[in-house]
This record gives C-alpha cells, sequence and structure tokens, in this order.
C-alpha cells in the first residue's frame, strides 16, 4: 500500500474513533490559546489546563500581561516545565504584540513566528487552531506516529521533513484534523513507551507493527553457562559481542565471527534485536 492509500485508511479509521478531533488545551480567546501553547511545549495539556485559569484571571488580556514582568508571572506557572524561561517568553511575547501588533495576536505564521517562545510548531498550531490556517504542526505525536505507520519516508528524521511528507499525502482540506487525529492517536494509544497495537484500528498499515511481528520468536533450552549471547545464523555462544548499525539506523547486537544480527540473549532467549519505535526523548 502507498503512502497516500495509508494516509486515506488512517484518517478513516481514526474518524470513526476520534469524536472530536479538536486540541485539548483549554481556551477562550486566540490570546489564551497562544499563552497554552507556549506552556505546553514539553509539558502535558493537563498540567497547562490547571494553571490556565489562575493565570488568566490575573491577567486578562494580552495588554495586561504585557505589564507584568517574568517575576511576575513565574508563581502563576511553578508547576509546568521550564517556568523560568516560559515567564520570561510570555512577558516578552505579550510587549511584542502590543508594541508591534497593536495588541491584536497575529493570524498569520509569519507574524506569529516573530513573537518570543514561538517557534515552528507554536506558530502553525495557533494559525490552524485559531484562524483555520493551512497547516499540519508536527509535534512529538505526529512525528512519532507518522514515522511508525509509514506514512513518511526514512530521510524524514525532522518535524520539518515529516510535516512536507504529510502534505504531499494528505488533501490539503484534511490537514487541520490530521493533525488533531495523529496527535490523539499518539496521545492515547500509539503512546511513545507502550504503543496499544491490540487495540489499534490500524495494524493492517503500519510498519513498525509489521516489524514487531516479524521480530525471532524466543528460543527455549539455551545454555547461559556457555556465554551470554547465542547467534542463530553461525551456531555458537559468545560473550562479547559486535554492533552493526541496521538499516534503520538502529545499532544492533551483532556476532563477533559472522557479523550476524539473528542474536538472542541467553537468559530469557529473546532476540537481541531492536525495531526503531521513533522515540522522542526529552
Ligand atoms: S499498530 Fe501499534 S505501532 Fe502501529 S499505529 Fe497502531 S498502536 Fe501504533
Amino acid at each position: 500500500m502507498g503512502r497516500a492509500d495509508r494516509a486515506e485508511f488512517l484518517l478513516e479509521k481514526l474518524r470513526e474513533r476520534i469524536d472530536r478531533p479538536t486540541t485539548e488545551l483549554e481556551y477562550e480567546t486566540p490570546y489564551q490559546l497562544l499563552v497554552a501553547v507556549i506552556l505546553s511545549a514539553q509539558c502535558t495539556d493537563d498540567r497547562v489546563n490547571e494553571a490556565t485559569p489562575v493565570l488568566f484571571e490575573a491577567y486578562p488580556t494580552v495588554g495586561d500581561l504585557a505589564e507584568a514582568t517574568p517575576d511576575d508571572i513565574y508563581p502563576f506557572i511553578q508547576s509546568i516545565t521550564f517556568p523560568n524561561n516560559k515567564s520570561s517568553y510570555l512577558a516578552k511575547m505579550a510587549r511584542q504584540v502590543v508594541e508591534k501588533f497593536d495588541g491584536r495576536i497575529p493570524d498569520t505564521i509569519d507574524g506569529l513566528e516573530t513573537l518570543m517562545g514561538v517557534g515552528r510548531k507554536t506558530a502553525r498550531v495557533v494559525a490552524q487552531v485559531a484562524h483555520d490556517a493551512d497547516a499540519l504542526p508536527v509535534d512529538t505525536h505526529v512525528f512519532r506516529v507518522a514515522n511508525r505507520i509509514g506514512l513518511v519516508t526514512k530521510g524524514a528524521t525532522t518535524p520539518k521533513k515529516v510535516e512536507q511528507q504529510l502534505k504531499r499525502v494528505i488533501p490539503k482540506e484534511d490537514w487541520g484534523e490530521a493533525h488533531h487525529l495523529l496527535i490523539l492517536h499518539g496521545r492515547y494509544t500509539c503512546t511513545a513507551r507502550s504503543p496499544d497495537c491490540h487495540d489499534c484500528p490500524l495494524p493492517e498499515v503500519c510498519t513498525h507493527y509489521d516489524r514487531l511481528q516479524n521480530r525471532p520468536d524466543p528460543i527455549d533450552g539455551l545454555d547461559a553457562s556457555a556465554g551470554t549471547y547465542y547467534c542463530t545464523t553461525s551456531e555458537h555462544y559468545f560473550d562479547d559481542p559486535d554492533t552493526h548499525v541496521d538499516r534503520y539506523d538502529l545499532e544492533q547486537v551483532a556476532c563477533p565471527h559472522c557479523g550476524s544480527m539473528q542474536v538472542v540473549r541467553t537468559s530469557t532467549g529473546q532476540p537481541t534485536k531492536q525495531v526503531k519505535d521513533y522515540r522522542v526523548n526529552g
């Protein structure tokens, strides 16, 4: 199945499961959305939603926030990741909006990207959610799910490349919806640490699932006292493995004698072969 067909199948299946493909950040105005998205960088939406009501009560408009110093803002967001940096971003961003945009949150990606604390992804999320702009922002969930399923090629190693490739296989009118469907699928089903493939509607088109199924079965009856590893190609035990980089750029345990990566751990009989899972750390 080609990538465009895979994308079409994915959208159809995820639409059936996800009723409201939209942001889980709570906001009422573009100002509140922008603040919430800045705060959500490397932080959960739940934690942001717990902090923002009190922050918005203290600073109801961007003009009010522009009067605040980072020290004023810090206590409201200290439960959020990187509160020092984010207090500073919010104070500077608000002043920029007042001074350069007459107190109105910019409604274009280019305008948003000029603001402090607003990078490529944040600008696109705000423009897409608040102004229905043609954008397909790629966050950690979209990046992981797109790679795992095989919506993008092996060369899509950055969020920008993933975004460009997704835009080629997903119709423009579906970009915004696809962004939210992929995020929610990644957040609740295809999670970073343990994707719930048994409760997923996509195994038949998912390349990650396919690779997991093709891992060798565990082997019984190995003699752990004969060596830490056993090479199933040349059928012998050893303790000090080599490493080889496979075609997915993953470093794999390899046999020091024949170079095979068909190596199992003798204590468990489990294959040492890893399947790339596109987890984004940090
Ligand atoms: S089959 Fe598994 S890895 Fe593939 S999309 Fe579903 S949960 Fe993710």
